[in-house]
C-alpha cells in the first residue's frame, strides 16, 4: 500500500511537455555547457532588465488544457459553426479535396512541415509540385509565365496592378477596374492603389472604356456578377490607348471557356481555391498570377524554374527574384515573402489527379447545374439577369430576403445581392437535391430531368474553349488513387523536412507543428465555412477568432490585433497603413519617413515603400545594435517628416539590444510611432511584450512562433496588433482598407495557434521561450570554439538565435557558406539561414521543440565540417574538388566512375556508417543546382520529358 501512487501525482503531463524538446536532464546539460543555474537565471541574464516584466501580467488566457481538454473545446467551438451548401459564390467555391491528397498532402507532416524551397537540392519534391502548378495556371490562362503562388486573388490583383505598371509603357497613373469586379478586389485594390498614387477608376466596361489616359484596366471574367463576356474589344481598346490588361478569371471556367491570353490579356489573376482547397471561412487559399514572357522578370513572388545539377541533370530551384526584396529592398517590386505553397500543391494536385479531362468534366457539371438552374428559374416565371454565364446564375425576385430565408433553411445559403436580386453559384458540390430545394424557396415547380433533356448550355458560342492544357504526363500518368499517392510519396521522400531532421533556419522559428493542433484545421465545421456565410453560422469561429485575438493582445501588450494579414508582410503593410491613417487623422500628412535599420528584414523596407513611406536607413554598430548616434542624427534631420522607426525586436542579429526603449522614446520624442517587427517574438513571449517597452505597432508570424506550420512556403498568417490609438486604423474597419480578400484573413489555420496557447497556457508559452534562449545559447557556446559568433548581448548571450560567421574561414579556406549548407545535406541536415541578416554567416535558430539529441547532432555536423574545412585549408584537398565543393552528392554520383582526392565512404556517410545501425542516411535527390544556368535559360512549366533523357 505505501508505495502506490495517488491520483493527483498520475494527471496526465502537461503539453509543453511535449511542445518542449529537451528532457529535464538533457536542459540540465544544456545549461551547464552555458554556464547557467536555471532556465530563470538565463532569462535574468539574457534579457535586459528595461524591457523584461517586472511581476506577471494578468491575462485571459486560462491554465494549461491537455490535448484531449483543447480538443474538445474546440469541437464545442466548431459545433457552434453551422455549415450549409455554398452557393454564395464571390470568389469562392464549393469544392471537393480528394481523400487521397486530404491525408497525403494536406494532413502530412512531410509536406506541411517543409520550409520555403530556398535550398532546391533537398526540396525537390515541392518544387516539382509547384512546377505543376505553375504549368497548370499558364496553360489553363494561356499566359506562359505563372508564379508559385500569391496570397489571395484580391492581393494578387493588386500586384497585377502594380505589374502592369512597372512593365508598360504608360505615363498615366490611372487603373480601370470593371465595375463587375469582386467587391472584395475592389477593396483590396483602393487600400493598395492609394498610398501609390495609383488613381482607381470603376466603370462598367460593357459600355465601353472611360475617356482619359490609363496606364492599365482590369477585367473579370466571368464578372463578380457570373456573367461572361467577351472581352476582345475592351483588351484592344486598352492596348490601343497605351495600356495593359490583367484579367481576374476562375481557373475552372478555363476549361471550357477561351482563355485570356488568347483574349489578348497581358496578365491573369484569380484563385485556385477551387481546385480542392476547403473554404475555410476565407483562407488560406493560394492566389495566382500569370503574364506574357516578357513579363517575367516584373513577377511578385517566388518562381519555379528549371536548371540542371552538377552532373548536368534536371533540377528544380526557385529562379530570378528569390529573395528579391532581401537584395532590392526599397527598390523591391513587391514585399510578398511568405506565400500559399501548401495550398498550390493541394490545387496542383487537385489538378494532377483529375487530369484535363477530369477538370473539364467537373466545369461542364458545374456549368449544367447553373443552366438548369437558369431555366427552371426561367420557366418558373423568375427574371434571370444574364444570359451568359459559367457557374452563376443571378435571379430577380420581389423579395429577395424571403427566397434567401427559404434556402438556407434547407441548408443552402446564397448570395443576397440586393433587396431584390440573388446570385446562385454551382460547383462541384451541386447536386439534383440541391437544385430542387432552390426551385421550392422560389416557389418553382420544374424538374431536373426534364430541364436537362430540353435546356442548352450558357456559354457564349464564340467563347468555347478549343486550345488543349495540361496536355504534359505529369496530369496524366497519376490518375488512379495508388499512382497519386506514389507520385505524392515519391516527391514528399525527395524534401527534407520537420518529420525527418531539425530546421535551423534563423528568423524563421520552424517549431512542432503538433498533431492535436492540426487536427481540427480539417474538421468539417472549420474547413466548410463560406467566408460570406452569415454570421449566425460562424458563431464558433467567430468566438474562437476574437479569443485568439484577445490572447494576442495580452502577450504582446497592445490593445487591439486583427488577424486578417496572410503573411507577416501584409501585416508590416497594414501596421504601417495604420501609422500613416494616425498621421493624417492629425493633420500630419508631411510625415512619410520610415527608418528602418540596415540589418532589417528586406520586406520591412518593401512593405514601407508599398505604404507610400519614404526609406531612410539607419546603420547598425559594432555590435549589431541599431546606432543611436546615427539615430539620433537621421532624427535631427527628419524631424519634422518623420512617421516610422521599423525595428526588429530582438534583432534580425539575434541579439536583446539593451537601448531598445531609448531607441522608442527618441522616435516618440519626434512625433514617430515605433513599429516592431515581431517575426522574433519566439524570444519575447511571456517574457516582454513589445507594447510595454515602447511598440506603438508589431506584426507576429504566427507560422513562426505560434505553430502554424510552413507548409513548404505557406500559409502564413502576419496579425497586426496596435496601441489604443492606432486600434481605428486596423484594416478593414473603417479608416483604413482591406489588405487580404476575406475579413478574417485565413480562418482555416487559426485554430493551431488557438489551440497552441491554449494547451502551453502563459507558464508553458514561458518555458518554451527559456527553453529557445537555452538552445540558442547552448549552440553558440558549443559552436564558439569552431566558428565565431557574431554577435551577442550583454554577458556574452544570444536571444533565440545566433549567427555563425564564417567569412574569415572563407577567406582561408576558400570554402563558402554554400558549400556548408550544401555539406549539411550530406550529413541529413537543413541548412540554416544563409547570408541573412549578414553575407557570409549562417543564422541558426534551434526552437524550443528540439531535444538534445538533434542539437547535438547538428552541432557535430557543424564541428565535422569544420575539420573537413580545415584538410582543405591544410592543402590535403584542393578548394575546387573536396567533400564540400562536392555536395550535396546523391548515390549516384558514388557509383560512376570516381576521381576525386576524397573517399566515397567521405563524401556519402561524412559521420561513419555504424554497423547494424538503423541506415538513417538520407539521400539528396540531385546535385549542386546550377543557379546562374537556369536564370540564362528560363523554363518555369513542365518540361516535355524528353528533356530529362538529355
Ligand atoms: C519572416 C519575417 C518577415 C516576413 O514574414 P512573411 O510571413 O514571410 O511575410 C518579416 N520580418 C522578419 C524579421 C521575418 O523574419
Amino acid at each position: 500500500m505505501t508505495d502506490r501512487p495517488t491520483l493527483a501525482e498520475l494527471v496526465d503531463p502537461p503539453f509543453a511537455d511535449r511542445h518542449v524538446g529537451p528532457r529535464p536532464a538533457e536542459l540540465e546539460r544544456m545549461l551547464a555547457a552555458i554556464g547557467a543555474g536555471s532556465l530563470e537565471e538565463l532569462g535574468e541574464r539574457a534579457l535586459p532588465p528595461s524591457i523584461r516584466d517586472s511581476a506577471p501580467v494578468p491575462t485571459s488566457i486560462p491554465e494549461a488544457a491537455s490535448e484531449t481538454e483543447m480538443l474538445a473545446e474546440l469541437r464545442e467551438l466548431a459545433d457552434r459553426n453551422t455549415v450549409t451548401v455554398p452557393m454564395i459564390g464571390l470568389g469562392y467555391s464549393g469544392t471537393v479535396t480528394p481523400p487521397v491528397i486530404r491525408r497525403h498532402v494536406l494532413e502530412n507532416p512531410a509536406w506541411y512541415t517543409a520550409y520555403t524551397p530556398y535550398q532546391p537540392e533537398i526540396s525537390q519534391g515541392r518544387l516539382e509540385a509547384l512546377l505543376a502548378f505553375q504549368t497548370m495556371v499558364a496553360d489553363l490562362t494561356a499566359l506562359p509565365i505563372a508564379g508559385a503562388s500569391l496570397l489571395d486573388e484580391a492581393t494578387a490583383a493588386a500586384e497585377a496592378m502594380t505589374l502592369l505598371r512597372r512593365a508598360g509603357r504608360a505615363k498615366s497613373a490611372r487603373f480601370v477596374v470593371d465595375a463587375d469586379t469582386l467587391p472584395q478586389t475592389l477593396d483590396v485594390l483602393r487600400t493598395r492603389a492609394e498610398p501609390l498614387g495609383i488613381e482607381l477608376v470603376v466603370a462598367d466596361l460593357a459600355e465601353g472604356l472611360p475617356e482619359g489616359e490609363l496606364f492599365g484596366a482590369l477585367l473579370s471574367y466571368p464578372g463578380a456578377s457570373g456573367r461572361v463576356r467577351d472581352l476582345r474589344a475592351v483588351v484592344e481598346e486598352v492596348h490601343t490607348r497605351g495600356g495593359l490588361v490583367a484579367v481576374a478569371a476562375d481557373l475552372l471556367a478555363l476549361t471550357v471557356l477561351t482563355p485570356p491570353g488568347e483574349l489578348g490579356a497581358d496578365a491573369a489573376v484569380g484563385t485556385t481555391q477551387r481546385f480542392g482547397v476547403p473554404l475555410g471561412f476565407g483562407g488560406p487559399h493560394a492566389g495566382y498570377l500569370s503574364v506574357r514572357q516578357e513579363f517575367a522578370r516584373q513577377l511578385p513572388g517566388r518562381l519555379v524554374g528549371v536548371s540542371r545539377d552538377a552532373d548536368g541533370n534536371p533540377a528544380l530551384r526557385l529562379a530570378l527574384q528569390t529573395r528579391e526584396q532581401h537584395i532590392r529592398r526599397e527598390k523591391a517590386t513587391s514585399n510578398i515573402c511568405t506565400a500559399q505553397v501548401l495550398l498550390a500543391v493541394v490545387a496542383a494536385c487537385y489538378a494532377v489527379y483529375h487530369g484535363p479531362s477530369g477538370l473539364t468534366r467537373i466545369a461542364r457539371r458545374t456549368h449544367r447545374f447553373a443552366s438548369l438552374l437558369a431555366e427552371g428559374l426561367r420557366a418558373g416565371g423568375v427574371e434571370v439577369v444574364h444570359a451568359d454565364f459559367f457557374d452563376t446564375v443571378v435571379a430577380r425576385v420581389p423579395d429577395a430576403d424571403a427566397v434567401a430565408d427559404a434556402a438556407h433553411a434547407a441548408g443552402i445559403a446564397v448570395r443576397r445581392i440586393s433587396a431584390d436580386t440573388l446570385g446562385l453559384s454551382c460547383s462541384e458540390l451541386t447536386t439534383v437535391a440541391h437544385l430542387e430545394a432552390l426551385f421550392t424557396a422560389f416557389g418553382v415547380t420544374a424538374s431536373v430531368a426534364e430541364l436537362d433533356a430540353a435546356t442548352d448550355d450558357a456559354l457564349p458560342a464564340a467563347l468555347r474553349r478549343e486550345s488543349e492544357f495540361l496536355t504534359h504526363p505529369t496530369f496524366h500518368e497519376h490518375r488512379s488513387e495508388t499512382a497519386l499517392m506514389r507520385w505524392l510519396r515519391r516527391l514528399a521522400d525527395a524534401d527534407l523536412a520537420l518529420d525527418r531532421t531539425m530546421i535551423p533556419l534563423g528568423s524563421c522559428t520552424m517549431k512542432l507543428n503538433a498533431t492535436a493542433e492540426m487536427e481540427p484545421i480539417t474538421w468539417p465545421e472549420f474547413a466548410d465555412l463560406h467566408p460570406f456565410a452569415p454570421a449566425a453560422d460562424a458563431a464558433g469561429t467567430l468566438e474562437m477568432i476574437s479569443r485568439l485575438e484577445r490572447w494576442l493582445a495580452e502577450l504582446t501588450g497592445y490593445a487591439a490585433v486583427s488577424v486578417q494579414p496572410n503573411a507577416g508582410s501584409q501585416g508590416e503593410l497594414a501596421g504601417l497603413l495604420a501609422i500613416a491613417a494616425y498621421h493624417r487623422s492629425r493633420g500630419e500628412s508631411e510625415r512619410t519617413v520610415c527608418l528602418i535599420p540596415s540589418s532589417a528584414h528586406g520586406t520591412n523596407a518593401a512593405s514601407a515603400v508599398m505604404a507610400g513611406m519614404r526609406v531612410v536607413v539607419v546603420g547598425t554598430d559594432a555590435l549589431g545594435n541599431v546606432d543611436l548616434d546615427d539615430l539620433r542624427a537621421k532624427i535631427d534631420s527628419h524631424r519634422d517628416t518623420l512617421a516610422a522607426l521599423m525595428i526588429t525586436y530582438p534583432s534580425t542579429h539575434g541579439v536583446y539590444e539593451t537601448d531598445v526603449r531609448l531607441v522608442c522614446e527618441a522616435v516618440h520624442e519626434a512625433g514617430g510611432q515605433v513599429y516592431v517587427d515581431g517575426a522574433n517574438l519566439n524570444a519575447l513571449v511571456g517574457l516582454s511584450r513589445p507594447g510595454a517597452f515602447g511598440g506603438d505597432v508589431s506584426h507576429l508570424n504566427l507560422h513562426k512562433t505560434f505553430c502554424i506550420p510552413h507548409g513548404g512556403g505557406g500559409p502564413g498568417v502576419g496579425p497586426v496588433a496596435v496601441a489604443e490609438h492606432l486600434a481605428e486604423f486596423l484594416p478593414g474597419r473603417g479608416t483604413v482598407g482591406a489588405v487580404s480578400a476575406a475579413p478574417h484573413g485565413s480562418p482555416g489555420v487559426l485554430p493551431i495557434s488557438w489551440a497552441y496557447i491554449r494547451m502551453m497556457g502563459v507558464d508553458g508559452l514561458r518555458r518554451a521561450t527559456l527553453t529557445a534562449v537555452a538552445a540558442a545559447n547552448y549552440v553558440a557556446a558549443r559552436l564558439g570554439e569552431h566558428y565565431p559568433v557574431l554577435y551577442a548581448g550583454a554577458e556574452g548571450l544570444v536571444a533565440h538565435e545566433c549567427i555563425l560567421d564564417l567569412r574569415g574561414i572563407t577567406k582561408e579556406s576558400g570554402v563558402t557558406v554554400d558549400d556548408v549548407a550544401k555539406r549539411l545535406a550530406d550529413y541529413g541536415l537543413h541548412a540554416p539561414t544563409m547570408s541573412f541578416p549578414v553575407a557570409g554567416t549562417l543564422m541558426v535558430e534551434p526552437t524550443e521543440s528540439e531535444d538534445l539529441a538533434e542539437i547535438d547532432r547538428f552541432v557535430d555536423a557543424m564541428i565535422g565540417i569544420r575539420e573537413e574545412i580545415r584538410r582543405v585549408q591544410a592543402g590535403e584537398w584542393p578548394v575546387e574538388d573536396n567533400p564540400l565543393r562536392g555536395a550535396p552528392h546523391t548515390a549516384a554520383s558514388l557509383v560512376d566512375k570516381w576521381d576525386h582526392p576524397y573517399s566515397r565512404d567521405i563524401a556519402a556517410y561524412p559521420n561513419g556508417l555504424t554497423p547494424g545501425v538503423h541506415d538513417r542516411k538520407v539521400w539528396p535527390p540531385v546535385r549542386r543546382i546550377d543557379q546562374a544556368h537556369g536564370d540564362r535559360n528560363l523554363v518555369c512549366s513542365c518540361p516535355p520529358i524528353e528533356a530529362y533523357s538529355s
